[in-house]
């Protein structure tokens, strides 16, 4: 109730002075996620949450804002997104026990600039007709011509693309890694385009055998009737990097740098590494809640286990210039 009168919050009204029991959220994140979340933090603290949605421009704004903005929070997905609030200059570190005892080392920043909430795997959806599923092993394996002409896949310049490069940059530096991506792109079905859900609608038409998507799509193809049918025309695989486990990437929170609500701010983080938070997140958008011991909605724990990837996402995000120029040099959407 109280979040759909927040939904259109203006800036004018963000700006106004601060009352008490507050906390300004800027997220990336889609409205029905997080209501849940922050219906059940006021519940619990009497904290009043006021956000705003925004579609693009977060760095931006916070940048021309400056030390008078409003925004105590910022809420995105990827490491691509939340490394590029630190590189601007608009978050401050924060260190917290609750949070250092709920979020696993490479999930979060070392200096606590930004802390993960919730992870996604960028796995292997495979057509349940045309592909064995022991066909599918390793990321490296995508450059094998055994996939010629068999793969779909979105933008290489896409942040999910650009997060999956960069953690290959990690694992094997920047030359095997340009030959890896030349490798996938001749082994392309059609050139990049769309979203992760229309690389399986793709399979399911038969334009295509496999995909690179992540693991939440699955269950909101699953939970809309125009898209049960793509879903329900592939498996969830899960591939590795060689001698390693699965790529993931996480949503995660970064405070502002000027939050003038740190104290409510601070409560909020750690409320939504709390079990109940938690439990609420992985029920929403069939992510993998990232604490410890919370368990990920039983539809998502159907898809099966894996060993996720240990490299810090912060390494990883480190190589997001190289992979992109890498992905550009070899023209990979062309
Ligand atoms: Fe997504």
């Amino acid at each position: 109730m109280f979040l759909r009168a927040t939904t259109a919050l203006t800036l004018a009204a963000l700006a106004a002075p601060a009352l008490a029991q507050e906390v300004n959220v800027y997220s990336y994140r889609q409205p029905e996620l997080l209501a849940p979340l922050t219906d059940a933090f006021t519940e619990a603290t009497g904290i009043k949450v006021n956000v705003a949605f925004l579609e693009k421009g977060m760095v931006e704004r916070l940048q021309a804002e400056g030390r008078r903005s409003p925004a105590d929070l910022m809420f995105t997905v990827d490491i691509a997104r939340l490394a590029s609030l630190v590189d601007a200059g608009v978050t401050q570190p924060v260190t917290s026990d609750v949070l250092s005892a709920n979020v696993p080392a490479q999930y979060h920043d070392p200096d606590g600039n930004w802390w993960g909430l919730t992870t996604r795997a960028r796995i292997v959806y495979a057509s349940k007709d045309r592909v064995d599923p022991s066909e599918v092993t390793t990321y490296e394996d995508l450059a094998d011509p055994k996939w010629k002409g068999r793969i779909c896949t979105r933008s290489g310049t896409h942040d999910y693309t650009i997060g999956l490069v960069s953690a290959m940059i990690a694992h094997h530096g920047e030359e095997y890694t340009k030959t890896w991506i030349e490798g996938v792109k001749s082994n392309l079905a059609r050139k990049p385009q769309g979203n992760d859900r229309a690389q399986v609608k793709a399979i399911w038409a038969g334009e295509c055998d496999i995909s690179l998507g992540n693991t939440y799509y699955m269950g909101q193809m699953l939970s809309d009737p125009e898209q049960v049918e793509w879903a329900n025309s592939v498996n969830v695989l899960f591939p590795t990097f060689e001698g390693s486990g699965t790529h993931v990437n996480i949503s995660g929170v970064a405070m502002a740098a000027n939050a003038p609500n740190h104290d409510n701010a601070l409560k909020m983080m750690e409320f939504l590494v709390s079990p109940e938070a938690q439990k609420v997140y992985a029920s929403a958008n069939y992510e993998y809640p990232i604490a410890p011991g919370a368990e990920a909605d039983d539809l998502v724990k159907g898809w099966g286990t894996f060993t996720a990837d240990e490299t810090n996402l912060m390494e990883i995000a480190g190589h997001r210039s190289e992979a992109l120029k890498l992905v550009e040099q070899v023209d990979f959407d062309g």
